[in-house]
């Protein structure tokens, strides 16, 4: 199981009373594409925006903690399957033209493998961590069992300082 070491975190669950977010259908098929396509493995990437429109672009990155396991087991105990690492050259890339244009990286996705979308114990790490380098970022979470998409998650922090909360998804055309 993907949580199944907390770090002394717990994992965020969906909480249908909040309101849902609204994403772009095409974002969303986006996302679940590399999702199915990045099996095993879980998927990452980012959503590039602005403050009006906070979901214009996804752009992939490379989920790198294979490698890391295969050099590291210690420090990284788990493999591509049960956790992501994003690629540092990939997003660099990503963050720096965004900021050229004026846009920022507004989301941070990933996806769980026959596990539910929820934000793991371990993705709060991460997402917390110093090396992280999207602190304002939101987060999407896509959950996949038999190679299928089953619910995807959508996680803010409640306000500045204040604990992730989950969102419903629901998509629009626009
Ligand atoms: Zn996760």
């Amino acid at each position: 199981m993907i949580d199944a070491e907390n770090n002394g975190q717990t994992r965020i669950d969906v909480d249908e009373a909040l309101p849902s977010v609204e994403i772009p259908r095409r974002i969303l098929n986006d996302l679940y594409a590399h999702a199915i396509q990045s099996l095993p493995e879980e998927c990452c990437g980012l959503i590039v925006g602005t403050d009006e429109d906070r979901f214009e672009r996804l752009v992939r990155c490379r989920n790198e903690m294979t490698m890391r396991h295969r050099q590291d087991p210690v420090e990284y105990p788990r493999d591509g399957t049960e956790a992501f690492y994003m690629n540092s050259l990939d997003y660099m890339i990503v963050f720096e033209e965004a900021e050229a244009r004026g846009a920022q990286v507004t989301a941070v996705y990933h996806s769980h493998v026959g596990v539910g979308a929820y934000f793991s114990g371990m993705d709060l790490t991460y997402a917390e961590s110093a090396n992280f380098p999207f602190p304002n970022a939101d987060h999407i979470v896509v959950a996949i069992f038999d190679r299928k998409v089953d619910s995807v998650g959508f996680f803010r922090k409640g306000g500045e300082g204040q604990a992730f909360l989950g969102h419903t998804v629901i998509s629009s055309e626009t």
